[in-house]
C-alpha cells in the first residue's frame, strides 16, 4: 500500500471544503456528520484523531515529558463530545484501544478504560475556549521547574516562543484531579494557549492534538534556554520592541492568542471555528447556516473517509 501524498491531501481537503460551501450556499441538503457519541465514536474522523493522540503520547514519552503513567491528552470531536486518554496508563503504552469518549459534563459515554482524572481540567478548557480543541497536560522538567520555583520565564527573547506561545501565565497551586485545581486556569486561559501550573507541571491547548503538542517543546525548551543563558550572562537581551511588534502580527494572522493583542483580534484572523452551538440550543441552530465549527468537522470526516477508500482501492 503506498502513501498519499500530503498535497493530494490538502486537494482533496480543498475539494471537500468547496463542495460542501457551495451545497450550503445553494441550501441543498448537505451530509450530515454523525451524532449519537456511539456512532461518533466509531466513526472515521474519531479513528484518525485516535491514531494522533497516540503519536503525541508517544512524543510526549519519549521526550520524558511525562513520567509513569502522568499527563493527559484530549481532542474535542464535537461540540460535546471529547476523546481523551485513560487513567493509569504511560503515553509510552497508550493504544488507540485505550482511548474513551466523554461528554462536557465528565460523564463517560464509551471506552473500556476509565478517563483521566485530570478530564475536568480539559473540560474546563474547553468550555472556556470554544476555539480549543485539543489539550495537553504534562510534566515537562524545564517547563516544571519554573512552575515549582513559582518563576515565569523572561520573555521577548527567543521568536519562536513569542509567536506560538507568548507570555506564560502561572496557576495557582491545587490538589490534581480536582474541580478545584480544573478551575485554576480560567483566568488565564483566554488570553494564553500554554499556562504554568504551580508544584505540578504544564497545560497547553491548540486547534489539533499535534500542535498542542508542539506548543509542550516550545515552551520547555525555551524555559531550558532561559535557565541555561541566565548561567552566562546576568541580564539577558531581549528582542526590540519594533521586532516584537513584526512578531505580533505574525502570531495575530495564525489567529493564536496573545494578552498583548487586542481582544477579540487573533480570533478574528483566521478561519478559526466560530463558538459551537450549545447542546440546547442545537435544534435552533440547525435551522440556520451551520457553523464553521461544524463545516471544519464535516471536511475532516469526509476527507478521512475519502482518503480510507483512497487506500484501500491503491
Ligand atoms: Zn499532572
Amino acid at each position: 500500500m503506498e502513501a498519499i501524498d500530503p498535497n493530494h491531501i490538502s486537494s482533496i481537503s480543498s475539494i471537500v471544503r468547496r463542495a460542501i460551501l457551495d451545497c450550503l450556499a445553494t441550501n441543498q441538503p448537505s451530509p450530515t456528520s454523525a451524532s449519537e457519541p456511539q456512532q461518533i465514536f466509531a466513526s472515521p474522523e474519531a479513528a484518525a484523531l485516535k491514531q494522533e493522540m497516540v503519536r503525541a503520547g508517544r512524543k510526549l514519552w519519549e521526550r520524558q515529558y511525562v513520567d509513569g503513567n502522568g499527563g493527559n491528552i484530549s481532542v474535542r470531536i464535537s461540540p460535546r463530545y471529547v476523546l481523551c486518554t485513560p487513567t493509569l496508563c504511560s503515553k509510552g503504552d497508550l493504544c488507540v484501544e485505550d482511548i474513551s469518549l466523554v461528554d462536557l459534563d465528565n460523564d463517560q459515554i464509551c471506552g473500556d478504560r476509565p478517563q483521566t482524572s485530570e478530564i475536568l481540567l480539559h473540560l474546563e478548557i474547553y468550555k472556556a475556549v470554544p476555539s480549543a480543541r485539543a489539550v495537553i497536560h504534562c510534566h515537562p522538567p524545564y517547563a516544571t521547574a519554573h512552575a515549582v520555583a513559582g518563576v515565569v520565564p523572561q520573555g521577548n527573547l527567543v521568536p519562536e516562543q513569542e509567536v506560538f506561545i507568548g507570555p506564560v501565565a502561572l496557576a495557582p497551586y491545587e490538589t490534581p484531579g480536582t474541580r478545584a485545581f480544573a478551575q485554576t486556569v480560567l483566568p488565564y486561559v483566554k488570553d494564553h494557549n500554554t499556562i504554568l501550573l504551580a508544584n505540578h507541571g504544564i497545560v497547553c491547548w491548540a486547534d489539533t492534538v499535534t500542535h498542542a503538542e508542539w506548543y509542550v517543546e516550545v515552551v520547555d525548551t525555551y524555559c531550558k534556554t532561559v535557565m541555561i543563558a541566565s548561567q552566562l550572562a546576568p541580564r539577558l537581551n531581549e528582542i526590540p520592541p519594533d521586532k516584537i511588534a513584526d512578531l505580533l502580527a505574525i502570531k495575530k494572522k495564525l489567529g493564536l492568542p496573545d494578552p498583548r493583542l487586542p481582544i477579540g483580534d487573533a480570533m478574528d484572523a483566521v478561519d478559526i471555528p466560530a463558538h459551537p452551538p450549545a447542546e440546547s440550543s442545537q435544534a435552533a441552530s440547525n435551522a440556520k447556516r451551520p457553523a464553521n465549527y461544524e463545516v471544519d468537522q464535516l471536511v475532516r470526516r469526509v476527507t478521512s473517509e475519502v482518503l480510507v477508500f483512497l487506500q484501500q482501492t491503491q
